[in-house]
């Protein structure tokens, strides 16, 4: 990391949130910066008064350094957002009305100021919170003007106070209703966002799942056939592959109904899962027929797991009806190692191919071919 990350990433954190949080507060800056650029140049007019302007600038300034050190803290200090921004608000709106008693003759500058820090402060707040601050903020220069009118009548004059008290009045209500508005569309769009992200899990869901057996589909399966074949061949990439084939599952459907066969789908898949590994994937190839994908795995130890499969398999009874017996279902599979980077559609021809002589053999087998070597079943 060069020197200037390490920097920023001090300053700034690495954070998003934190960095949108010190982009307001750097935004809020400019405003505070431009109002001393103006105060110090009416200052030079003899406008403003130095000593005077002296103990506004201090707060301003101490208010920022001390706004940035409590966001860049916040999460020490267990700090909401909103409850930063009401922080800054408030300070800022404390400044501004300090700088409207300041102005004199050019204080209707620091009105439209105000409205910028209501503005702002509806990104983080709610409508109520927004409403509390225009309240604050109508209060504390309700009560500037009312001590300038009485202080310094000739320079801050009753009626005009009274205009630009009105005037401001009737802007922060425009606003809060505004504030209103866009939460209402803040609120909308955040369901939105949510209803949006279920919708994209469900679909992803639903073109990677198989419904019935929750185990992953064909089109999952082809895909990750595909990414396998992308990375190509190499000793950490060596896979084996297995087709699964139910035992008399047409029996089982004519005999107990379909839906009974769907019970032994699941209860297969069920007791099948539990038999693989962290990386090893079972598709529902289609019907009754399923494929195994055992990456980083030798021809002899497939045939083990895929024996350890069927010992779970065979275990389980499928409790129907009370009357009705027990369900009980085997599986006949074909295993095969794939060789180098031989397409993935060769090598499940071979598994399927090896899968045959399970059946042709007996059934509730597995028969595991190694490239070039006669079929050995277990
Ligand atoms: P074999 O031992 O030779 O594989 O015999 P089998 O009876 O299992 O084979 P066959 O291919 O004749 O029968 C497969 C049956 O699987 C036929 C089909 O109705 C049934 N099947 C396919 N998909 C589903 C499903 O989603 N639910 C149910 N209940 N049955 C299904
Ligand atoms: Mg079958
Ligand atoms: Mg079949």
């Amino acid at each position: 990391m060069s020197l200037r990350s390490k920097l920023l990433r001090l300053l700034l954190g690495s954070e998003p949130r934190m960095r949108r949080m010190l982009g307001y507060w750097a935004a809020t800056w400019l405003l505070y910066a431009m109002a001393m650029l103006l105060i110090f140049s009416l200052i030079g007019s003899g406008i403003v008064d130095a000593a005077a302007a002296t103990p506004l600038i201090r707060f301003g300034v101490t208010s920022m350094f001390g706004c940035y050190l409590l966001i860049r803290g916040a999460d020490l200090l267990s700090l909401r957002p909103d409850q930063l921004a009401v922080l800054q608000s408030l300070l800022a709106l404390t400044c501004n009305v300090g700088a409207y008693a300041l102005l004199g003759p050019v204080r209707g500058a620091s009105l439209m100021v105000l409205l910028v820090i209501i503005v702002f402060s509806t990104f983080s707040l709610r409508t109520r919170a927004t409403l509390t601050l225009c309240l604050v903020a109508a209060v504390e220069l309700g009560a500037t003007m009312l001590w300038m009118v009485a202080a310094h009548p000739q320079r801050y004059p009753a009626p005009i106070e009274a205009v630009h008290f009105g005037m401001t009045v009737a802007s922060l209500l425009a606003v809060s209703l505004l504030t209103g508005e866009m939460n209402k569309l803040r609120t909308r769009l955040q369901r939105q966002k949510g209803e949006l992200l279920v919708a994209v899990d469900t679909i992803r869901t639903m073109a990677t799942v198989d419904e019935l057996t929750a185990l992953a589909n064909r089109r999952h399966m082809n895909a990750l056939l595909h990414d396998e074949e992308c990375k190509g061949s190499g000793a950490q990439r060596r896979v084996c592959i297995a087709l699964l084939d139910l035992d008399f599952f047409k029996t089982i459907n004519d005999r107990y109904g379909h839906a009974a066969g769907d019970a032994v789908l699941r209860s297969f898949a069920a007791a099948a899962r539990s038999a693989l590994r962290e990386h090893d994937v079972l598709a529902r190839w289609g019907g009754e027929e399923f494929l195994l994908m055992l990456p980083a795995t030798s021809l002899t130890d497939a045939t083990q797991l895929l024996q350890r499969m069927a010992e779970q398999v065979s275990a389980v009874h499928i409790r129907q009806t009370q009357r009705s017996p027990d369900l009980t279902v085997t599986f006949s599979a074909g295993v095969v190692e794939r060789c180098g980077t031989e397409a993935f559609t060769d090598t499940i021809s071979r598994a399927d191919h090896a899968m045959y002589l399970a059946k042709t053999g007996g059934r509730n087998r597995v028969v595991a071919v190694a490239i070039g070597a006669a079929a050995a079943a277990a």
